[in-house]
């Protein structure tokens, strides 16, 4: 039997020699050269058992909590009944699921796609809105994050992530965000869809100003292009609302979710949209897009206990609760280094932190993983660290998790400062 140490060993080894050596040392760089061995609620335990709080929640998919009980029950019941999909008969769990989401999701959304993550539902977004359009043209923004499979990277706004991978999908044009007169001047009738996150998450928690997405709907109606909402980061209540487009009171023609809708538990994507869309998109060929595990039971399962337990905890209230709490205790580390930190933004449990020297954000994620808080800068902004705890966070635990951020933030300023 190996011990802990030599696990860990071993681990990173295979990590270096057969997973990807360069984020091997990317991790441990950033304070996690640990083996995770376990997890409940917003603790992980690691192979040498040491305990973190997960301020992170897997970039957004722990809004639950991880491994809730009820999800887990809800997926152990599925495994023992049926664990995957015939591909013949009708399946129970992906009509339930369909019917329930589209009794919550705004507006007119009423058709679903299931699928297993989320740069798939944008992918299916794409080609739904390319299908009932008769459009080929998009009009994304920069910074914005939709994925990276061909189509979804196509619509993702950072060069470093596109450039190594030209020529992308053609007839996609990028916008600063939260500029309406840039979606207005890129607007033709060759466009599609206009393809935003409600608030960029990777982009660094930028919400747009109030007027940004009902100003966008109103572009969108006027030239007959279908607005699209990515909600793969910012639904299932993470933002103090079911999906952040209700903070805006504004419902898209197609929506894409992913991330936490599997509970933590599975993963799981989807795509919906109105029943005009659909009948426009798939009433021809109804098999036009499809997913072998797409749908599958047991990520369903877990979908549907994810609804029931979101309502059940009022974690959507909860999200909006201790992000509050954690927003008040992060403006007070920003009253304290007001020329390290340039702005604390975000909305419900969907935080950033912007720092003015991004070596001072990385140094800070160290300084906190060494006190045992798990965080990480947004992909296309490294000046940001993001806090994404699960909802299920108590006031004690956003309480430890502050006085951590402002003991790393600290350190972190003091050791630039001696260089
Ligand atoms: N869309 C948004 C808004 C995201 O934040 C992400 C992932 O971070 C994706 C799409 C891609 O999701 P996945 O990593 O499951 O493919």
């Amino acid at each position: 039997m190996r011990n802990a140490e030599e696990l860990v060993e071993d681990v990173i080894r295979q990590y270096q020699d057969y997973v990807n050596p360069g984020l091997a040392s990317l991790m441990r760089f950033a304070g996690f050269g640990d083996v995770e061995a376990s997890a409940r609620g917003c603790i992980v335990t690691t192979a040498t058992g040491a305990e973190y709080l997960d301020c992170l929640g897997g970039y957004g998919v722990f809004t639950l909590g991880h491994s809730h009980p009820r999800v887990v029950e809800a997926v152990r019941r599925q495994l023992e009944t049926m664990p995957l999909s015939s591909r013949t008969f009708f399946s129970a769990p992906v009509a339930e699921l369909a019917e329930r989401l589209a009794r919550i999701a705004p507006g007119a959304l009423q058709y679903t796609f299931v699928c297993n993550s989320g740069t798939e539902a944008v992918e299916g977004a794409l080609k739904i809105a390319r299908l009932a359009s008769g459009r080929h043209r998009f009009i994304c923004t920069v910074g914005g994050f939709h994925g990276k499979s061909m189509g979804s990277l196509s619509a993702t706004g950072r060069e470093v992530f596109r450039r190594p991978f030209d020529p992308l999908v053609p007839g996609f044009v990028h916008v600063p965000f939260d500029d309406v007169q840039a979606i207005a001047d890129a607007m033709n009738d060759e466009t599609a869809g206009v393809l935003v996150e409600p608030i960029q998450g990777e982009g660094g928690i930028r919400c747009p100003s109030d007027t940004y997405l009902p100003r966008l709907r109103e572009i969108c109606d006027a030239s007959g292009a279908y607005l699209i909402l990515d909600e793969v980061q910012t639904g299932m209540g993470r933002t103090g609302a079911m999906f952040a487009c209700e903070h805006y009171g504004v419902a898209p023609d197609i929506m894409t979710l992913a991330k936490a809708l599997g509970g933590g538990v599975m993963p799981i994507g989807a795509v919906m949209a109105t029943a005009e869309i659909w009948s426009r998109a798939f009433t021809d060929n109804p098999l036009l897009h499809t997913s072998t595990f797409g749908g599958n039971p047991l990520a369903c399962a877990a979908a549907i206990a994810t609804l029931e337990v979101i309502e059940a905890e009022g974690l959507v209230a909860a999200a909006a609760e201790r992000g509050s709490q954690m927003r008040a205790g992060l403006a007070q580390i920003q009253s304290r280094f007001p020329e390290a930190l340039v702005e604390v933004r975000g909305k419900g449990l969907l935080l950033g932190i912007e720092f003015a020297v991004k070596d001072v954000a990385e140094l800070t994620i160290n300084g906190m993983a060494r006190r045992g808080v798990i965080a990480a800068y947004t992909l296309n902004n490294p000046h940001v660290i993001r806090l994404e705890p699960p909802a299920v966070i108590s006031e004690a635990q956003v309480s430890r998790a502050i006085e951590v951020i402002g003991e790393a933030v600290a350190e972190a300023v003091e050791m630039l400062s001696d260089l």
